[in-house]
């Protein structure tokens, strides 16, 4: 073990943050000492916000949460949280498909690294529908996406 703090790092595009996200990690702030999230970069990957945008969204949301802190990275999440020194990697499930999909990443990345646990944390059900994908669907059509992101962003 790196540390003997539980430190967690809650990878993601959070392109952008909504407040599925903002849920599962207030909820798991007694579960650890400190929270990173991590905006992971992926050169494959087109995104809708830029990175200062998807970042400036997030230091909104927890404003004033000293367990809380956002950072950007690429490469292998588990080289990020050696980085950091995070020993859990922490991940929200909604669905099935979710599930399959987040097993199968948990199981390479503890191949990967065997000393970084990953945690889930089941979606509350009034939150389970919303992604960032359908967010991004509604600003498209210039729909209005208050309800679904949290409460400090406006975009
Ligand atoms: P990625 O691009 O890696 O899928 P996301 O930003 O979409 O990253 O999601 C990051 C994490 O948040 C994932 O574990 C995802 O399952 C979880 N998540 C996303 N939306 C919700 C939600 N509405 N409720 C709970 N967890 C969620």
């Amino acid at each position: 073990m790196s540390s003997h703090k539980k430190i967690a790092v809650f990878p993601g595009s959070f392109d952008p943050i909504t407040k599925g996200h903002e849920s599962i990690i207030l909820r798991s702030l007694d579960l650890f000492d400190e929270i990173i999230i991590g905006i992971g970069f992926n050169s494959n990957k087109h995104y809708f916000f830029s990175q200062d945008r998807r970042e400036h969204f997030i230091e909104k949301t927890f404003e004033g949460q000293a367990k809380i802190s956002v950072k950007r990275y690429s490469g292998l999440t588990v080289n990020f949280c050696k980085e950091v020194k995070a020993n859990y990697i922490l991940r929200g499930l909604r669905t099935s498909a979710d599930f399959e999909f987040e097993r199968a990443i948990a199981q390479m990345n503890r191949s990967l690294s065997p000393e970084v646990e990953t945690v889930f944390v089941v979606a509350d059900p009034s939150l389970s529908h919303i992604s960032s994908t359908i967010v991004r669907e509604i600003l498209l059509y210039q729909g209005d996406v208050s309800k679904f992101i949290p409460d400090a962003v406006k975009i």
